[in-house]
């Protein structure tokens, strides 16, 4: 598997809503987009090894991306009742990490080298070992585009994805590095 239309075949097959080639010239590493992950506004801080303080400085994911050629955007988007419809967008996060979950394992079979950046924080294990013992997987963790301080908005646009689907619809968001 190497080229986009066989990564976008295999989105596909994962049950991913949209898709979009990611060019990783589009991709900035905020600060002001990595200080969103702090204890007043966002419950995962500090609980995980894939959040912020635990997973990995902004200059060090820069480096990280380095290795990598090209990229997948890639989505999906639940109806909801209404905007505050919470049990709609619990069960659309919980089929994008699903999805996500079948791509990532689709291209590891596939001996790729990849970089996935999830929507949120890790949830591969029942608990998180954080912070007393090592991750348990440390090649399947995700950590989210947010805490590599990702406008997440900015790449879709950018990347000719959508992403404001109208307030009834909710979409989740992660991408691939290849
Ligand atoms: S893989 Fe498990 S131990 Fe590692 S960050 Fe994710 S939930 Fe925590």
């Amino acid at each position: 598997m190497s080229t986009y239309n066989e990564l976008e075949k295999t989105a596909k097959e994962c049950g991913f809503t949209y898709y979009a080639q990611l060019d990783l010239s589009t991709l900035e590493f905020k600060q002001e987009i990595r200080d969103m992950c702090n204890p007043d506004k966002c419950r995962s801080y500090n609980k995980s090894w894939s959040c912020p303080p635990a997973c990995p400085s902004l200059d060090e994911m820069r480096e990280h991306i380095k290795i990598y050629k090209t990229g997948i955007l890639v989505q999906t988007v639940g109806e909801l009742e209404d905007s505050m419809d919470w049990d709609g967008i619990m069960e659309t996060g919980a089929q994008h990490k699903k999805n996500f979950g079948k791509m990532r394992d689709k291209l590891n079979k596939n001996n790729l080298k990849i970089l996935a950046m999830g929507a949120g924080e890790c949830k591969l294990c029942a608990e998180c070992t954080y912070p007393h013992n090592p991750c348990r997987s440390p090649d399947k963790m995700e950590t989210s585009m947010e805490a590599y301080g990702l406008f997440v908005s900015k790449v879709c646009t950018d990347n000719k994805l959508g992403y404001n689907y109208g307030q009834e619809k909710i979409a989740f968001t992660s991408c691939f590095l290849i």
